[in-house]
């Protein structure tokens, strides 16, 4: 079966068509500036070179035909429509609801549109990207899988904030937690890649892009991670905050004179290893350049981010009762060796020992330890796209 997978934002659209039996990408793609002057849509059928079109794409409806085009047009498309058997759909939030990935029907969209509220720029443009779909591919199926759902496996102890009880009965505030289908897949791959039981194993997920969390897997189980109600919290990211004392934004806003929608676009936008490095990138790539020419904005940047990793490392162990294989992904995780062998000079205190050879790879599973490590070390790419389609696939086969 082929399955289309929507990443729907507000204004762009990634997708890949994904065969199930072989789990090759068959086209990828983007749709950029949705809604906004200058839109285009960038996609790569397999083994061609990348295509790159630009045209109004006033809504998502647009986008979605643009798409569907892309994959049947006589020249370039991989593809007839009836060949697409089902769609699945990335969800943002899927607040105390979803557990697992499930069918789209009525009563699911109505219940994304519930949470709504938890995510309100990422749900709504998932909303909208699953009835453009809807309207497009009458009667395929759909499923949403949602970033919250592995970490719903989390106790009570790990997921309430120390505030009013109230205002989690109230209005679900809690730690919800997301890049969920990634931890999801690099815990399994590791304890197969180790040739061991999930169920028997601690685990650390260190999912380090532009955003970035942790995770704590226990036996195949979420049990704590760094990401809150929402994206904002835990680890220093690109150019979000992560954990700061909350009263920092009060005097942010008096000091600055700011609104509440400035403030947000401070923590949101202006800060991170962006802010700390007083602008100089958001790029780990260009980060570890400064770093090595001397830049004291850079070394700054990167070394209180490998901190804050350091120390999530350092909690989730205790919460977990000890730890055996810490596993790197996402952008900074799979490709900078730089910024892991920050990291992993400080985790000597639970016996981690880096082999430096091994930690030159990039995008590529490896074990990083040296053999008389006392945790294994790993770098385990990501694949969220392959791990959406996996669940569409189980669904609707
Ligand atoms: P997201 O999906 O959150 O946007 P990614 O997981 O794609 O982020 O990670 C993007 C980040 O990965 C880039 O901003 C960059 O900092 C980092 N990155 C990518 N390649 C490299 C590299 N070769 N060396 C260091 N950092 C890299």
């Amino acid at each position: 079966m082929k399955i289309l997978v929507i990443n729907c934002g507000s204004s762009s659209l990634k997708f890949q068509l994904i065969d199930s039996e072989s789990e090759q990408v068959i086209c990828k793609g983007l749709c950029e500036r949705i809604g906004i002057d200058g839109s285009r849509i960038v996609y790569t059928p397999e083994g061609k070179d990348k295509i790159t079109v630009e045209t109004p794409m006033p809504d998502h409806n647009k986008a979605i035909e643009l798409v569907i085009e892309a994959l049947t047009n006589k020249e370039n498309g991989v593809v007839s429509l009836d060949e697409i058997g089902a769609v699945g759909h990335r969800i943002v939030h899927g607040g105390e609801k979803f557990t697992k990935s499930v069918v789209i029907d009525d009563e699911v969209i109505k219940a994304i549109e519930d949470v709504s509220d938890l995510a309100p720029l990422h749900n709504p443009a998932n909303l909208i990207g699953i009835k453009a779909c809807q309207k497009a591919m009458p009667g395929v199926p759909m499923v949403a899988v949602f970033d919250t759902a592995f970490h719903q496996t989390m106790p009570e102890n790990a997921y309430l904030y120390g505030l009013h009880y109230s205002y989690y009965e109230k209005y679900g505030i809690r730690r919800y937690g997301f890049h969920g289908t990634s931890h999801s897949y690099v815990s399994k791959r590791a304890a197969e890649i180790l040739g061991k039981d999930i169920n028997d194993l601690k685990i650390i997920v260190c999912h380090l892009g532009n955003g970035a969390s942790v995770s704590a897997v226990k036996n195949g189980k979420c049990i704590d991670t760094s990401m809150g109600l929402t994206p904002l919290e835990g680890l220093i990211m690109g150019t979000r905050t992560g954990d700061i004392d909350p009263s920092v934004v009060e005097f942010i806003m008096k000091k600055e004179n700011l609104s509440v929608a400035e403030v947000n676009n401070v923590l949101n936008k202006k800060s991170g290893v962006f802010g700390l490095s007083n602008e100089l990138s958001s790029d780990f790539r260009d980060l570890e350049e400064g770093y090595l020419n001397g830049n004291e904005g850079a070394k700054r940047a990167v070394d209180t981010f490998a901190y804050r990793v350091v120390k999530y490392i350092g909690a989730y162990t205790a919460a977990m009762g000890g730890v055996d294989a810490i596993c790197f992904t996402a952008g900074v995780g799979e490709n900078s060796g730089f910024t892991r062998k920050i990291i992993i000079d400080g985790l000597g205190f639970i016996g981690a020992s880096l082999n430096e050879e091994a930690n030159t790879v990039r995008g590529k599973e490896e074990i990083i330890s040296n053999p008389d490590s006392k945790v294994t070390l790993m770098v385990v790419p990501t694949n969220e796209e392959l791990a959406i389609a996996r669940d569409t696939y189980a669904l609707c086969k």
